[in-house]
């Protein structure tokens, strides 16, 4: 069992990221000694009796700001726990939007520090003087940036080797190839007066396998035809997806959603 990740999550709320961190895919990598995981909770970083991690912002307004100097002494802890290269991001939505590519990326990093802001944000030294990289999880704001960790974490654990049991599941996922998944059936074969294609019923896996490659490329192209011009096409993709635009489409489109 090799250990892949280690991720110190800096917070306020450190019962919220625990227990995050109980269920599923993060519960499943940890498990399974491919990722170690943990919230830092903040206060133990602030001095004083009341343990103050946020003060009014200067120049007056409403909302308060995370305080720079715990927010400093608790990335240099976690620093010196991991003992090796880190990368300290921070949950923003000033930041990059969170991609498919971030998270590979990410995933190859041995040490990860999450800094989650609260409140109107961290104090902007702070910001400059830790922080490696301001990562968004989209055009909306949050009261915190432990959701966005959670998310981010979620999305990178599923990446790393042996941390979830059927490896060839994440590479089929959306974004892994650059296309959507396409449609996904279980049983029974017929519900609702609704039946399955019948190619999936098939048993033939070339069959399949060409079948399920049109579906991601007509629901792509129907639902994000901007990933295309990303995405790795063969000559037959190519030739797929004319036929789409030229025609009202594939077969079998009786009961799909988009
Ligand atoms: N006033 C700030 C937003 C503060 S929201 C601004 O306008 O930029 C409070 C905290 O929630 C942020 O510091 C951040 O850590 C987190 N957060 C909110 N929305 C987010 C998003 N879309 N992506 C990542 N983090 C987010």
């Amino acid at each position: 069992m090799e250990l892949l990740l280690t991720c110190r999550i800096i917070t306020i709320f450190p019962e919220l990221i625990q227990a995050g961190l109980r269920h599923g895919i993060l519960r499943q990598a940890q498990e399974r000694g491919k990722l170690r995981a943990e919230p830092l909770d903040l206060r133990d970083f602030a001095q004083g009796k009341h343990r103050q991690v946020d003060d009014y912002p200067y120049g007056g307004g409403p909302g308060m700001a995370l305080k720079p100097e715990p927010v400093m002494k608790a990335v240099e802890h976690a620093k010196r726990a991991a003992g090796g290269e880190t990368r300290v991001l921070f949950m923003t939505p000033q930041g990059a939007p969170l991609t498919q590519n971030d998270c590979e990326r990410l995933s190859m990093r041995r040490h990860l520090i999450i800094l989650c802001g609260r409140y109107k944000g961290v104090d902007e030294r702070a910001r400059a003087c830790v922080v490696d990289e301001e990562i968004s999880v989209g055009d909306y704001v949050l009261s915190g940036g432990e959701l966005p960790a959670l998310t981010l974490l979620d999305a990178v654990a599923r990446l790393l080797p042996g941390a979830i049991g059927d490896a060839q599941s994440a590479m089929e996922d959306s974004f892994a190839n650059g296309l959507l998944e396409g449609r996904c059936y279980t049983r029974p074969a017929e519900w609702n007066g609704l039946r399955v294609p019948d190619i999936l019923l098939s048993g033939d896996p070339v069959k399949i396998a060409e079948w399920r490659r049109r579906d991601s490329l007509r629901r792509t192209m129907k639902r994000r035809p901007d990933l295309l011009k990303q995405a790795e096409l063969t000559e037959q993709d190519e030739a797929h997806l004319k036929h789409l635009q030229t025609s009202e489409g594939d077969d079998h489109e009786s009961h799909q959603t988009c």
